[in-house]
């Protein structure tokens, strides 16, 4: 059985105080549901991390993690944050290759297999986004997109490495637009995803890696998406802001 995983990337939304009273709220609304061995992350901005982590107390079912970091151990790079910063802040997984920084801040493909290789060596667990945009899907791309995406920033690590990696597919077209993949493009990619792994590494691999999906999940549609079998949770952006909606959420896993 793979582990189930609800997570939430708060993007650039609450501050300190707001993170304490959001995880807070989240921890109440889930007090009486058995997450049964599965997972419930929170991604808060930098700045917002403490006050995640002290409203959840460092062992409660609510893990908090960072949204970005930089690949250099240290150095002149103003404004970034490495890997060892975020451990010794307790911080002990990191979102890398989100589409928002893909477009945004300009990482490629190149630069995630960096971060992702700096994350790994300081011992990190990676939950890695990727997924094609919309114009890609409409040219029937969408399959080589993901795969190339894979590829490059991951199909150089070794089977070890891959007990560290959390795969989130975000399909662009689907990120904040309200519209969701439906269960079956999610499961169709999801299950393309799993044979691709598998391809390179083994079959045994393949089935032991939680893949997410991303995109406009909502209370109403989460439990259809996630029923689907190669569907293991889901990266929730929007409706992670409120602790009703997530908590809902997390009992659709
Ligand atoms: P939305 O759930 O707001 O569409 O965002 C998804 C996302 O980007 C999570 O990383």
């Amino acid at each position: 059985m793979r582990t189930k995983i609800v997570a939430g990337n708060w993007k650039m939304n609450i501050n300190r105080d707001e993170a304490m009273q959001l995880v807070n709220d989240i921890s109440a609304e889930i007090q009486n549901h058995d997450i049964n061995g599965n997972r419930v992350m929170v991604f808060p901005p930098f700045l917002s991390i403490q006050g995640a982590q002290d409203a959840s107390g460092r062992d409660s079912r609510v893990e908090v993690g960072a949204q970005n970091m930089h690949q250099a151990e240290s150095g002149a790079y103003t404004g970034e944050v490495s890997a060892k910063m975020l451990l010794n802040a307790h911080v002990t997984k990191v979102i890398l290759g989100h589409s928002e920084r893909r477009e945004y801040f300009h990482e490629t493909d190149e630069l995630l297999q960096q971060k992702v290789d700096a994350a790994l060596k300081n011992g990190l667990e990676v939950v890695f986004c990727f997924g094609e945009k919309l114009d890609e899907r409409h040219l029937g791309n969408h399959f080589t997109v993901v795969e190339k995406q894979l590829r490059k920033a991951l199909f150089h690590l070794s089977k070890e490495d891959w007990k560290k990696i959390i795969l989130a597919y975000e399909p662009v077209w689907a990120i904040g637009t309200g519209m969701t993949a439906t269960p079956e493009q999610a499961q169709e990619m999801h299950a393309f995803i799993r044979k691709t792994i598998s391809d390179n590494y083994s079959e045994a691999l393949a089935e032991g890696v939680s893949i997410l999906y991303g995109g406009s999940v909502k209370p109403s549609n989460a439990v259809e998406i996630f029923g689907k079998p190669d569907v293991d949770g889901g990266l929730i952006g929007g409706a992670s802001l409120n602790a009703q909606d997530f908590a809902a959420i997390i009992k659709a896993m």
